[in-house]
């Protein structure tokens, strides 16, 4: 049996690069735990008068290419293990899309659909609270995730200046415009998952966008942005899901040709995407597997497992999601020849844009959003291109180059630094 507890998944990875990588052991051994893992109890008492008490997460992986950095996510799976590998993958990430920061992850096990939105504000201050000393905008810099948003972003810079008794916008990125947000950065996950499919296309599948067909699982920030960038280049979006379900469009095209902002309009009024007018519903399985030429997976980890990766149908994997392919799965889709874009690749535009935010706001400075988008588009397309570079060089896999030039990256800076 494949496990599918995500730190092991991450531990994995980095073991399949121990042939290539050329660092030294003892950084090796360094970087296979988080340097600091802390646990938080957070008793609330809840609008509707009961006490629940619900456990907050924040793990600093490495920082020695600059301050911790991630996002925090609210769910109720969230467990410590999610938590290490997503603050592990974080600390690749920033040094594949070569910008000074170093890997965190936070998390709290709720489930906010449950929650007033009085409670998730309280709830989030307390967070904040409890963490106050392991943050900051030269400690750790958090940022959005699953289920949080720029409101919980105001939320946690304002709670933390509170605190601090003065303004401290760059403790946190991710924020709306009107508080120190970047223009861009709530798209720019999305907006850098579409620019590496763009380019894996034209690579790996040799067609224009136009004649390419895509499948999107998730439609919350990364998804709807990137299904957004993706119907702007052309592609055909051919099946999209959340987690009610999924949705393929049943006009005579089988593409969704309805203006995107239509179809997202509708499926926030609707509750579901797999309920819109003029859909078929199908499974969120249907969705993995379709006639596609491109599957963009956006929702969760362990997504693609041993079960159901033979089943894969798409030429090209792009992972907008963390981690949602297995271990046994990557295999199973390099047997069959099915290209893989790797997450910390693939979904970097939103780090990217938030070290934007954090310049921004040190310098108390706002760019305009046509700065961000050229800036992202230039460091996105070096970045992939480096990967490509290193993968057709040294003949493997792009999961195994993007994870070999981030190990050797970080293992330098711990290196230069005199890190034992
Ligand atoms: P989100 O909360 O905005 O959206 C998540 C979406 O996934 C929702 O549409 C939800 O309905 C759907 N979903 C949840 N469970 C599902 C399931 N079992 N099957 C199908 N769909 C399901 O979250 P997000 O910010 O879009 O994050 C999505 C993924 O992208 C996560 O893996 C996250 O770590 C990663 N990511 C996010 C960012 C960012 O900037 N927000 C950056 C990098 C990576």
């Amino acid at each position: 049996m494949e496990s599918e507890d995500p730190f092991n998944n991450a531990l994995a990875q980095l073991a399949s690069i121990t042939d290539i990588v050329s660092i030294d052991p003892e950084y090796y051994e360094m970087l296979k735990s988080p340097r600091r893992e802390v646990i938080v109890s957070l008793p609330l008492k809840l609008v509707n008068g009961d006490t629940v008490t619900y456990t907050g997460y924040r793990v600093q992986h490495n920082n020695a290419r600059g301050p911790y950095k991630g996002g925090i996510r609210y769910h109720q799976n969230v467990t410590l293990s999610e938590v290490k590998a997503l603050s592990m993958w974080m600390t690749w990430k920033s040094a594949i899309i070569d910008i000074p920061f170093g890997g965190a992850k936070g998390g709290i096990t709720v489930e906010p659909k449950k929650l007033s939105h009085d409670d998730l504000e309280r709830l989030t201050r307390k967070y904040v609270d409890a963490i106050e000393r392991d943050i900051g905008p030269e400690i750790d810099i958090p940022a959005p995730d699953l289920n949080t948003n720029p409101q919980t972003m105001a939320w946690i810079m304002n709670e933390y200046s509170r605190l601090k008794g003065h303004n401290v916008p760059a403790v946190v990125t991710g924020k709306p415009v009107e508080v120190g947000g970047s223009e861009g950065r709530n798209a720019a996950t999305g907006r850098g998952v579409a620019i590496c499919v763009r380019e894996a296309v034209k690579k790996f599948l040799k067609k224009d966008m136009k004649d390419v067909t895509v499948a999107v699982q998730g439609f919350g920030n990364v998804g709807t942005n990137t299904a957004r960038y993706l119907m702007e280049m052309g592609a055909k979006i051919v099946a999209l899901s959340d987690v009610v379900g999924g949705a393929r469009s049943v006009n005579p095209k089988g593409y969704f040709d309805q203006k995107f902002d239509d179809l997202l309009a509708e499926s926030n009024k609707i509750g579901s995407i797999s309920n819109v007018k003029g859909v078929e519903q199908i499974s969120n399985e249907e969705v993995l597997e379709s006639e596609a030429d491109v599957l963009v997976p956006s929702a969760l980890e362990n997504q693609l497992t041993e079960q159901n990766a033979h089943k894969i149908r798409a030429s090209l994997v792009v992972e907008a999601a963390n981690g949602p392919t297995t271990p046994m799965a990557d295999k199973t889709l390099q047997r069959k020849g099915i290209r893989l874009v790797p997450d910390i690749l693939a979904n970097s535009g939103g780090v990217l844009v938030s070290y934007f935010e954090w310049v921004q706001n040190l310098n108390r400075d706002h760019w305009t959003e046509k700065a961000v988008n050229e800036r992202l588009e230039a460091k996105m397309t070096k970045a992939f291109y480096e990967v490509l570079d290193y993968s057709e060089k040294h003949n493997i896999d792009m999961r195994r180059a993007a994870l070999v030039l981030a190990v050797e990256r970080v293992a330098a800076a711990m290196k230069l630094s005199g890190w034992h």
